[in-house]
């Protein structure tokens, strides 16, 4: 049963949402020359603010001043810049409840997750960071590690700052600056970033952020100036990217999209497993790369496993993304609601059974309940193609060896979760399973110690820990 609470809203009065945002270039807020964009709270529909339209120019001038900081700046010693990154953690653990009311305003994911997930782990991002600024050398990435330039980085919607930090942190620890893209529909926190920027006293140039839509991410990566392209976004975009800078001397790193097997053996512990699952797919609405959108469940206890899966999903609170309890919030735009809706009906078409939570859609806003399919064959496109929404597709298997079949008979690779109490069974099945991330008795867990990143049309290149230096370091020269 579902108890009644109280609405427990969190108060938006820490923030002031400006009518209008500029691009942040040269460390400082200065007009475009292609007009503006609305941006919206996607949980009502209502308009937030007036975001810069980056054109070309705008690109070339912001990499012309990522280019002039990268002199000073890599040759800053690596115990300066970490203190200009650890003033930049602090002041975002200071300014943690402005940042996370903003997200949610202009993402819609709910209040809790923002305050307790994405901007903790945005800090602790540049804390990591930080530190390793000073012990480049001691990175194992070889003699004399030496940062690449400037990097042109282009991230996606569903974690707006925390997939800033993934791109900004690495970069500057290592001596690159930077010129970063955020999605068109929630650039709001990545210009409240740039604010902290000017309050950290971070020297202009090391980090210019130029608002737009893919036009403008597009102008940003093929811009000659660069030296570095960094991408999180589909693998649709990301195919262009790496055509586009192919036979360039740009580096690049791409982490794109995901359809996770979540694997339940019949020896795992129950009721942290439905937690698990639950978490995995229904975390930030399912528009999670990692997200654990194909779950497998052997045949033995499937249907023990489902009644209690129904039962729990039914527990889970959608509705103003701003209320503490909320659990499920807004689909971040009209057009990825359009998307989700698509492959269900696509689901329905293919002969799987739909089951929705019984819950009530607000009637403003982009919504979607959470959605679980049954009877699903590896060929429907809901057990192929990313949905990126709150729909799990559930099959069964009998055997450890059917259960890694299915989880690799997938185009991606980005991650997957095993649920069982046997340690030996966790270490043979995650060494044969092809993705980059494999969670044991976890999932969605995240840490800046940790490489992130993919296999097959996943993406390449790591992301996070030592190994998210890698990328932006050439070394023995
Ligand atoms: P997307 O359309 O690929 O967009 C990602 C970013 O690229 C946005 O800033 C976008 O601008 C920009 N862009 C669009 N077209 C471009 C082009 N031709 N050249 C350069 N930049 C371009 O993806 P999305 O719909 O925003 O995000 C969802 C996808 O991202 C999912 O497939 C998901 O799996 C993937 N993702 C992967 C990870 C990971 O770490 N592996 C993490 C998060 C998300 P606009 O905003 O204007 O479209
Ligand atoms: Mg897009």
């Amino acid at each position: 049963m579902t108890f009644e609470y109280a609405d427990a809203p969190e108060s938006t009065s820490v923030v002031t949402v400006k009518s209008n945002y500029r691009h942040f270039i040269n460390g400082e807020f200065s007009a475009g020359t292609a007009g503006e964009f609305a941006t919206i709270n996607p949980a009502t529909e209502e308009h937030l603010a007036h975001v810069a339209q980056g054109s070309t120019q705008d690109v070339d001038r912001a990499v012309s001043a990522a280019r002039e900081a990268f002199t000073k700046w890599s040759a800053m010693s690596g115990s300066e810049r970490g203190k200009y990154l650890f003033r930049i953690a602090r002041i975002i653990q200071e300014r943690s409840r402005e940042l996370a009311v903003l997200e949610t305003l202009n993402n819609g994911k709910p209040i809790r997750e923002t305050r307790d997930v994405d901007i903790p782990l945005v800090a602790a991002h540049f804390f990591h960071y930080a530190g390793w600024a000073d012990k480049l050398e001691y990175a194992g990435m070889g003699p004399n590690p030496a940062p690449l330039g400037v990097a042109g980085q282009v991230i996606p919607w569903n974690f707006p700052l925390l997939m800033l930090s993934w791109k900004i942190a690495p970069a500057l620890a290592a001596g690159n600056t930077v010129v970063l893209k955020p999605a068109e529909t929630t650039p709001l926190t990545a210009l409240l970033f740039a604010e902290i920027c000017q309050q950290a006293d971070l020297p202009p140039g090391v980090v210019n952020i130029v608002t737009g839509d893919g036009s403008t991410g597009k102008a940003l990566i093929e811009h000659s100036g660069i030296d570095k392209v960094a991408f999180t976004g589909s693998t649709e975009v990301g195919r262009q990217i790496a055509q586009a800078v192919a036979g360039t001397h740009k580096k690049v790193t791409l982490e794109l999209g995901g359809k996770a097997a979540n694997i339940v053996f019949d020896d795992a512990p129950v009721d942290q497993a439905i937690e698990g699952v639950v978490n995995g797919i229904f975390f930030n609405q399912g528009h999670v790369c990692c997200a654990g959108s194909r779950l497998l469940v052997q045949e033995s206890m499937y249907d023990n496993f489902m009644e209690l899966l129904y039962a729990r999903v039914n527990t889970l609170r959608l509705g103003n993304p701003l209320d503490k309890n909320t659990d499920i919030g807004a689909i971040n735009s009209a057009a990825q609601l359009a998307k989700i809706k698509e492959l269900s009906i696509a689901g329905d078409e293919d002969g799987a059974t739909r089951w929705t939570a019984t819950c009530e859609l607000p009637a403003k806003g982009f919504w979607f309940a959470p959605t679980i399919f049954t009877e699903v064959s590896q060929s429907h496109r809901i057990a192929r193609e990313e949905i990126f929404g709150p729909v799990l597709s559930v099959m069964t298997f009998r055997t450890p060896d059917e259960a890694i079949e299915k989880a690799n008979n997938s185009p991606f690779g980005l991650s997957a979760g095993i649920w069982t109490e046997k340690g030996s069974r966790i270490l043979q099945v995650a060494s044969s399973l092809r993705a980059g991330v494999v969670w044991a008795n976890t999932f969605n867990k995240f840490d800046p110690t940790s490489p992130f990143g993919g296999y097959k049309e996943s993406g390449y290149g790591r992301e996070g820990g030592r190994h998210g230096l890698e990328p932006y370091l050439k070394v023995g020269a």
